[in-house]
């Protein structure tokens, strides 16, 4: 019996080594360890031992059956070790791999103009108030001061969806709204599109603008000036001074045209500012006293400021764009240049 085991070791010992994968792992149980399989038959194989020798017999058949069950086990284990290593191999990350990167988007620079302007209003207490893109006659001209047929609506060319309705020519609109929901003291900007039948390089059908109004008691012009003085240093850069041109729009009076030191030559004179170091930036003035009476203000108690940002223009001039309509075509060849 002991020469029987000692040869059925071997052998197994030597299957052991072909046991590999979970397949060849129940190939060596069905051999060995199963039903039929050649432990089992060791027992079977008692019964022909002499009846003095089978305590010692069935013995070392015990213990072979151990150390075949422990090699089954260890085999298992290392198989079970070797597939999770396989599979750990195949899906591992190799983190020094170079990321995928993704396009990041970036504000358009109409927007980032934008949201310039009204953080440093914003810091001034003013409020964002926006007033509708389609409005009547009534706000966007007879309440500012345009009545009908005044040679002023000549200055725009309106678009008009009905008699009444029309697409707005200025962002002003929201001066007359906003003075019908809220008394004064008030300060609000009015920033959105505006609409006029106009096109070439440097002015578009559709564009942008910003209105500003201040309404209190004792506003005066030097008022509009030093807010103004603060939100072209914002835009432009500390250095940059102001100066006021007097000018004619109907909604205020007096009216002016702000122009900034060339932030380009820094006044000296340039292709930029056409040499005359300044360049002009928006239109203004104190509140015309027939628009506050249009609104129910009473002009002998309060008066005001009001002011137009051109957004498109601050923004070619801030970036040095020669054409508006880039500002529109979504390019990203262009827009690219935006990301911060
Ligand atoms: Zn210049």
């Amino acid at each position: 019996m002991q020469k029987v085991i000692e040869a059925l070791a071997q052998q197994m010992q030597a299957d052991l080594a072909g046991v590999n994968s979970k397949e060849t792992l129940a190939g060596f149980w069905q051999t060995y360890l199963s039903k039929n399989g050649k432990v089992p038959g060791l027992m079977k194989e008692l019964r022909n031992v002499a009846p003095e020798e089978r305590p010692a017999a069935g013995k070392i058949i015990n213990e072979f059956k151990v150390q075949v069950q422990a090699e089954y086990e260890a085999a298992a284990e290392r198989i079970k070790a070797a597939e999770l290593a396989a599979r750990n191999a195949a899906e591992a990350v190799d983190i020094t791999l170079p990321a995928k990167t993704r396009p990041m988007g970036a504000l358009h620079p109409l927007t980032l103009v934008r949201n310039e302007i009204i953080d440093a209003f914003a810091g001034m207490g003013f409020e964002v108030f926006e007033a509708p893109e389609i409005d009547d006659d009534d706000h966007n001209f007879t309440r500012l001061n345009v009545p009908k047929d005044h040679p002023a609506r000549d200055m725009q060319d309106t678009f008009y969806l009905t008699d009444e309705l029309l697409l707005r020519t200025q962002t002003s609109n929201g001066q007359i709204r906003s003075m019908d929901c809220m008394k004064p003291p008030l300060k609000i900007l009015s920033p959105g599109r505006v609409f006029r039948s106009d096109s070439d390089a440097t002015h578009s059908p559709m564009f942008h603008q910003m209105e500003g109004l201040v309404v209190d008691k004792g506003i005066t012009l030097c008022d509009l000036q030093g807010m103004l003085d603060e939100l072209v240093k914002n835009l432009f850069g500390q250095g940059t001074r102001t100066r006021l041109r007097p000018s004619y729009f109907p909604f205020t009076e007096p009216s002016v045209e702000v122009d900034v030191s060339c932030f380009e030559c820094g006044g000296k004179g340039c292709s930029l500012c056409k040499g005359t170091g300044w360049i002009e930036v928006l239109g203004g003035g104190v509140v015309n006293r027939h628009v506050l009476e249009n609104c129910g203000i009473d002009p002998d108690v309060y008066s005001g400021f009001a002011f137009g940002i051109g957004i498109e223009r601050i923004a070619m001039l801030k970036y040095g764009i020669d054409n508006i309509g880039l500002m529109f075509e979504n390019d990203l060849r262009f827009l690219k240049q935006f990301q911060e």
